[in-house]
């Protein structure tokens, strides 16, 4: 059964790059849905989804060490890298598609090829690099890596890693020159204006969802208050996927579904130090990672990157954490405290808990003055100057605490969505590996959403899904050669 022929409309709360992605998915697939997006600002993609409010890292899993973890006896897990470096190419082979398809989608806009390189100093970081090296490199999706101890090459890569470094340290890097750097707030724009070609899709700006109820029809009504005007609407859906960012769990818990219960999310704000310095930017192409600090959360691995937006090129690093009771960079201080729950509490305090590393490094964190920040950054460059250096506030990232079956409460670090029984309702919630993972994730969201024919449709645009491309590489290979000359990645 076709269900488009039934299921007449999508209701898509939040106008950041995962709504729009999936919104996109289904106009491509199922044009005559009726497609309705609602945004609380006065545009799409202003949260974390705006270049500055991440990393733009397209994440594929070749510099991101936090991805490769080590158990106590040293064996390397590399299952995480091979998964996302697999999402991401199905971001990179829509994008393609797009580009393809619509003469105004232009990716030379939004995706820039830049070399992703991780950075280590020290016997035990160095071992740790050989070893994930000597792994990655016999995977057919990480082929192109390459190792080096040699300080000589790595001035080659960058050569502010190395200049003002002392002779007898120990360093090693390795590189991938096809990584990229994405900016996910135009990518957000550029799918807008292909969803805007179609006469069935609606954009409520300005439109804060502020309650959705399931009505017995098996549908949804949505109220919502246009935050200009102050009026109330409402909106009928059969589907409904919330892509609220950081609001996700708390909106879960307002429409007290069972499936979100003994979720909370706890907000991790986020700040760059940025440099536009030409002197220094021609000297850095590339994002360079390194080992997570002592005590810090996976995500918040320090980076130096190269970002260019607007074709100005910056050097952008952090992240630093910090808190605050947001869930969204646009939110109020009342965000947090209103989402604690008599269900989520004790997750919440047992996590803490658990997590009490966490807790000094975001209570050490918070308190760091420019002179120290800059201290953290001479680790990859060594002669950073602080007048070069001012400071930039990121987006939010809202941590989730989940209550686990005889694991019990622990931090996650994914991007997960969650559905109601009947597969009607979806929310994302969760940061990383993020937007470079959106079209895999919406892609996901599209198959519980519909039927078996028009996934196998989709199926036919991004025709990675489904497959393990680490085990056919000359089905790797040719959708590589394809997709990537098409971006200019090769
Ligand atoms: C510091 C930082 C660094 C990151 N680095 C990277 C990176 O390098 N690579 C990567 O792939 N990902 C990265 N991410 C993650 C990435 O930014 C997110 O995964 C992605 O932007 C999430 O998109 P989204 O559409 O879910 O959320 P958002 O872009 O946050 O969009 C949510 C939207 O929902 C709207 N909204 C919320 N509540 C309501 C409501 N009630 N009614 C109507 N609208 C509402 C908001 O206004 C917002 O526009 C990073 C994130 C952060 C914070």
């Amino acid at each position: 059964m076709n269900k488009d022929k039934k299921e007449k409309t999508i209701t898509l709360v939040g106008g950041g790059v995962m709504s729009l992605t999936l919104a996109t998915l289904i106009n491509e697939i199922l044009p005559n849905l009726q497609i309705n997006i609602l945004e609380r600002l006065s545009a799409c993609g202003l949260e974390s989804s705006d270049a500055l409010n991440n990393a733009g890292t397209g994440h594929a899993g070749y510099c991101e060490l936090n991805y490769t973890p080590a158990d106590k006896t040293g064996n390397i897990n590399i299952d995480r890298a091979l998964e996302i470096n697999q999402n991401f190419e199905a971001s990179l082979i829509f994008w393609a598609y797009l580009n393809k398809k619509y003469p105004f989608f232009n990716t030379k806009k939004f995706i820039k090829k830049t070399p992703h390189i991780s950075f280590v100093s020290g016997g035990k970081n160095i071992s740790f690099l050989k070893k994930r090296f000597a792994l990655l490199k016999k995977q057919p999706l990480f082929k192109e890596m390459i190792f080096t101890e040699n300080p000589k090459i790595i001035e080659k890569w960058s050569s502010l890693l190395i200049h003002g470094r002392a002779e007898q340290e120990n360093i090693a890097a390795t590189k991938i020159d096809h990584g990229t750097d994405v900016n996910f707030g135009e990518l957000t724009k550029q799918l807008l204006r292909v969803l805007k070609k179609n006469k069935k899709f609606k954009l409520y700006l300005d439109s804060e969802t502020e309650d959705i109820k399931q009505t017995e029809d098996h549908k949804f009504k949505i109220t919502f208050k246009n935050l200009k005007a102050g009026n109330k609407n409402i909106l009928s859906s059969d589907h409904i996927f919330l892509g609220t960012g950081g609001r996700a769990i708390a909106m879960l818990q307002k429409m007290r579904l069972v499936e979100a219960k003994g979720y909370a999310g706890f907000p991790i704000s986020g700040r760059w130090l940025v440099c536009d310095k030409v002197n220094l930017t021609k000297q850095h192409n590339a994002k360079v990672y390194t080992q997570v600090m002592d005590g810090a959360p996976p995500m918040s691995i320090p980076h130096l990157d190269l970002r260019v937006i607007n074709n100005k090129r910056l050097l952008l690093f952090g992240p630093f954490a910090g808190f605050n009771l947001k869930l969204l960079k646009f939110g109020t201080i009342w965000d947090f405290p209103g989402s604690i729950k008599a269900n989520n509490i004790l997750p919440m305090l047992l996590v803490l808990f658990k997590n009490l590393s966490l807790l000094v490094y975001l209570i050490k964190q918070s308190f760091m003055n420019h002179h120290l920040r800059i201290n953290e950054l001479k680790n990859f460059f060594p002669l950073a100057s602080p007048s070069d250096w001012r400071l930039l506030n990121a987006g939010q990232r809202v941590q989730i605490i989940k209550n686990c079956p005889f694991v019990g409460s622990k931090l996650e670090f994914g991007t997960e969505v969650i559905y109601t029984k009947n597969k009607k309702l979806a929310a994302l919630i969760g940061a990383s590996p993020g937007a470079s993972v959106s079209v895999a994730s919406m892609a996901n969201v599209f198959e519980n959403f519909f039927s078996k024919k028009d996934y196998q449709r989709l199926k036919k645009i991004i025709p990675s899904i489904g497959i393990d491309l680490n085990k056919h590489p000359t089905t790797l290979k040719k959708i590589r050669t394809k997709t990537y000359q098409s971006l200019g990645l090769w």
